[in-house]
């Protein structure tokens, strides 16, 4: 993935980007991009949650000249909520350079509207329906504008807006840069494609590499007592030779590092209030496989690139989609596979499906392991290093001593009881953690944070934010 200031782009919106907390670009934006900022047309075709809104958004911010106080561009959207989600996206990648952005729709106040347009704004982001009523009473003039944008097109084709658009489009001039963006490519949209752009290039991120690549993903419906319990069971399942844990609060993440020491468990903590050293040297370690477990903070394990990470355990699930994206980001990477599995209280299971959403993928329910599979899964680990031994190594020395044992005992007993000695002993002392609260998929606090929680099918609302794979 390309950073930002990889793109070209002018030094207001590289600091704009970066104080919006983008890292690197989406695929979807690195891809489209560099065509918008080369005048072409373009459609560009990636999943929900994706970041089409930069990709869009930032070629139009360049695109525009202060010097003229005109409406320079448009973008259509299918709904309200859109209309001012985007608008609100568009003024802080325009924020640095000061360009304005109005977002105008149905059921606002037009009057208020008309107000809202004598400031001047370079960019309206709209509805449809209420643009055309402000072009009615030319309120709005639209032979300015340079760029035209479709935002979720395949929405507004499903909510019988063509002739809408149409209409719109024939009043903007035809030298006009027109970009569309949709998660879905139905044949309406190439057909109008057709009528309103200019040899667009097309650009279709599949779906399986925007989000959680390789990662097989399941979940464990288990009550908060009964986590930790459950973990270590898991862990002697799966036996993951190198795994991110990862816990909701910093205590969260104290408390189960120690809890899994004191079982056995070769774990250590990272989150933000470690000292450097003490940080630094637990990264090492872990990096070096020294040590297995990496219990951590969403924030201590952003951003960091560890290879060979082979599990994820979501011990809390996270707060919201777009962490949840991250964190199973490490692993499964570079074309490797990984297992990453998310604890779930039954009253956080409306914030799983809202991840499923997100990443359009189901995941796995599995089932809570017993004691008996957490030691069968041990004492397959023990069968597997002595037949290991057995085939590679050289064991002479050893072979008379055991020609001695079969005269004491039968080799089933003899090996019985060498399996006992390798095998972990998974029966422990109880280990008591601080309860954490449930999450909730809590009522959203704005548009934006609003999406997250609905459906991709239900029609016309569901906008979901996203989160790359890697950071
Ligand atoms: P889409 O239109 O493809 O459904 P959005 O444009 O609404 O997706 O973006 C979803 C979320 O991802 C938004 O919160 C947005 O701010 C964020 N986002 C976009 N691009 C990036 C990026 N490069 N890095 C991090 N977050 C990003
Ligand atoms: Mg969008």
């Amino acid at each position: 993935m390309l950073s930002f200031s990889e793109l070209g782009l002018s030094d207001q919106v590289i600091k704009a980007v970066a104080n919006m907390g983008f890292e690197e670009t989406t695929p979807v934006q690195e891809q489209t991009i560099p065509l918008a900022l080369q005048g072409k047309d373009l459609i560009g075709q990636a999943q929900t949650g994706t970041g089409k809104t930069a990709a869009f958004g930032i070629p139009l911010i360049e695109m525009i000249d202060l010097d003229s106080e005109t409406v320079q561009g448009i973008v259509l959207t299918p709904t309200r909520e859109l209309a001012v989600q985007v608008a609100e996206e568009l003024n802080k990648i325009g924020g640095f350079k000061k360009v304005s952005t109005l977002p105008i729709y149905g059921g606002q106040d037009i009057e208020r509207q008309i107000r809202a347009l004598k400031q001047r704004p370079r960019i309206i982001v709209a509805t449809p329906g209420r643009l055309m009523d402000h072009m009615r009473r030319r309120t709005i003039r639209l032979q300015t504008v340079k760029m035209a944008v479709l935002d979720e097109a395949d929405e507004m084709l499903n909510m019988g807006f063509v002739e809408d658009i149409e209409t719109i489009l024939q009043a903007v001039p035809t030298e006009r840069q027109t970009l569309l963006f949709s998660a879905t490519m139905p044949q309406q949209i190439k057909i109008l494609a057709q009528r309103f752009m200019r040899n667009p290039e097309i650009v279709s991120i599949r779906a399986k590499e925007v989000t959680v690549g390789n990662t097989e993903q399941s979940y464990i419906e288990v009550p908060e007592k009964q986590k930790f319990d459950v973990f270590c069971r898991l862990l002697d399942l799966q036996a993951p030779s190198l795994a991110i844990v990862f816990g909701r609060t910093k205590r969260r993440v104290d408390e189960l590092s120690e809890a899994l020491s004191k079982r056995g468990y070769s774990a250590e903590g990272l989150h933000g209030d470690l000292s450097q050293s003490k940080r630094d040297s637990v990264l090492r370690q872990f990096r070096e496989g020294t040590v297995e477990l990496l219990v951590a903070t969403d924030v201590a394990a952003r951003g960091l690139d560890i290879s060979g990470v082979t599990h994820v355990y979501n011990f809390d699930i996270p707060q919201d989609p777009e962490s949840y994206v991250h964190r199973i980001g490490r692993t499964g990477r570079a074309g490797k596979s990984g297992l990453a599995t998310t604890f779930v209280t039954p009253r956080e299971l409306g914030l799983l499906r809202s991840i499923e959403n997100i990443t359009n993928r189901k995941m796995i329910r599995k089932p809570i392991p017993s004691s008996i599979d957490a030691f069968k899964g041990q004492q397959r680990i023990a069968i597997e290093r002595i037949l290991r031994v057995a085939e590679e190594e050289d064991t002479a020395k050893y072979k008379t001593a055991a020609e001695d044992m079969l005269e004491e005992a039968d080799s089933v007993t003899l090996l019985a009881a060498a399996l006992k000695l390798l095998t972990k002993d998974t029966d422990a002392n109880p280990i008591v953690l601080t309860e954490e609260a449930p999450m909730r998929s809590r009522a959203p606090r704005n548009p934006r944070n609003a999406a997250p929680y609905m459906g991709r099918h239900k029609p016309h609302t569901g906008r979901h934010p996203m989160s790359k794979p890697r950071p």
